[in-house]
């Protein structure tokens, strides 16, 4: 039996929680076997694959720190390769160490970059090599809208998001002729436990600078990762697919 006999595996890096966890919930409902990881909470991992299997689906939680090069090779040797056919590879872990930049010490930025860009370069490193030998695969990074227009206090998460532009945009460029698609998502403001700290009155000055006049949900955001990755998509690389309402366009 070859690997694309098996049911497609979609891999979702930060998948116990917010965005991540819908993506892993709509994709396994397309029928995507999901494999997630998540670094902290557990019990949110747990609760995720609970919720997945629920609905009929298969998933499989690893507590994986995403910037952890060595511990993400390890994995893919592992887990991934040669044992499942890797269909999906969505860049989803996210952190943020919001300060001004006066105040912003070496640690808040290399945190972010580590996690949030360096992270997605090390899981995309690694899929490639496995989807350019299938000759087919779909790899989505979720930037933001912040990547896109720059947010003040977020020097480093932008810096980090802007970034997994460029990679976007050059990835699909490297691996379109192995037919290996690559794009990105750009969120707006999206409720999930990122943004529940808000303060109010900034979470009123965001909404109502949003045309749609809300802020957005996951599913918004994991609904055009699926499309993405489905076959409706097969002719779309290297593009920023923006969920902001009308926030930036
Ligand atoms: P969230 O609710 O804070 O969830 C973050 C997820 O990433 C959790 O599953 C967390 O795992 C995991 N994670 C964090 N650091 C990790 C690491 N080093 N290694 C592996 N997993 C890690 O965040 P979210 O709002 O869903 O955001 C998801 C993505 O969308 C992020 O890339 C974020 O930047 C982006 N985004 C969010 C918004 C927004 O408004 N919410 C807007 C634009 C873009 P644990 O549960 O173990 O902590």
């Amino acid at each position: 039996m070859s690997m694309s006999d098996l049911t497609p595996t979609a891999l979702i890096t930060g998948g116990s929680r917010g965005i991540g966890r819908t993506v892993a919930l709509t994709l396994a409902a397309a029928g995507y076997q999901i494999y997630f990881t998540y670094v902290s909470r557990p019990e949110a991992a747990q609760q995720t694959v609970a919720d997945i299997e629920a609905a009929g689906g298969s998933a499989r939680a690893f507590c994986l720190d995403s910037g952890d090069s060595e511990a993400v090779s390890r994995f893919f040797a592992e887990e991934i390769k040669g044992k499942v056919h890797l269909s999906v590879l969505v860049n989803n872990a996210g952190i943020t160490r919001d300060t001004l930049v006066l105040r912003m010490k070496d640690e808040d930025f290399d945190a972010v970059i580590n996690t949030n860009l360096r992270g997605a370069f090390l899981f995309l490193r690694e899929a490639v090599k496995i989807m350019t030998r299938q000759r087919a695969g779909r790899i989505i990074n979720i930037s933001s809208v912040v990547g896109q227009m720059g947010n003040a206090g977020q020097i480093n998460y932008a810096a980090a998001k802007a970034g997994l532009i460029g990679m976007t945009k050059s990835a699909a460029k490297e691996l379109g002729s192995r037919s290996v698609t690559v794009n990105a998502v750009a969120p707006g403001f999206i409720e999930t436990d990122m943004t529940a700290s808000l303060a109010e009155d900034v979470r009123k000055a965001y909404v109502s600078a949003i045309p749609l006049g809300r802020l957005g949900s996951a599913q918004d955001v994991a609904d055009a990762v699926a499309f993405l990755a489905s076959d409706k998509a097969a002719y779309i690389t290297g593009q920023v697919i923006a969920v902001n309402g009308g926030l930036y366009c």
